[in-house]
């Protein structure tokens, strides 16, 4: 994959205007979604059969680990985990479309980096809560010493 690129721009309805060129056909609705091998979200799969999920502990993904306690925690081996889901998603809706359209421009770069930084898909739902909780317009608009604590914690800093 061949990294995307912006021109610098004077203003920001043309920045807006090519990052909707750039991004076109990257969210399905308002979701990204993920896949294992996306340095963005993606990570080990889960260990339900062929789930295309990344595990978020227990060597399970969200829902297959939500499944398996209201099983009452079966072993594993030999567990169907209930119905295949699909790749995992991650909601960008409440997000400005300056924001969602910047994230995943960023989430492309990374994906055509030979070495991408890399986030697990739990931080990056926490950093889509917190941009939109905080209310954040656009990533360009605060400095680095401004952002909300929540995205200085030297996890996410730097990760898009
Ligand atoms: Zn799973």
């Amino acid at each position: 994959m061949t990294a995307p690129s912006l021109r610098i721009l004077d203003g920001r309805d043309e920045l807006l205007s090519q990052l909707r060129v750039l991004t076109a056909g990257q969210l399905a609705g308002s979701s990204l979604v993920v896949s294992l091998s996306d340095p963005i979200g993606g990570g080990l799969p889960c260990a339900i059969g062929q789930c295309p999920r990344p595990i978020q502990g227990n060597q399970l993904c969200t829902t297959h680990r939500d499944r398996w306690l209201a099983a009452g925690r079966p072993v594993l081996a030999g567990w169907a985990g209930g119905r295949p889901l699909g790749p995992a998603t991650v909601d960008l809706g409440g997000l400005p479309e300056t924001v969602r359209l910047e994230l995943t421009f960023g989430i492309l770069c990374a994906r055509a980096d030979p070495h991408p930084p890399t986030i697990a898909l739990h931080r990056l739902r926490r950093l889509v809560t917190g941009l939109a909780e905080a209310g954040v317009a656009s990533l360009l608009e605060p400095d680095e010493q401004s952002w909300p604590g929540a995205y200085r914690d030297g996890r996410t800093t730097g990760a898009l």
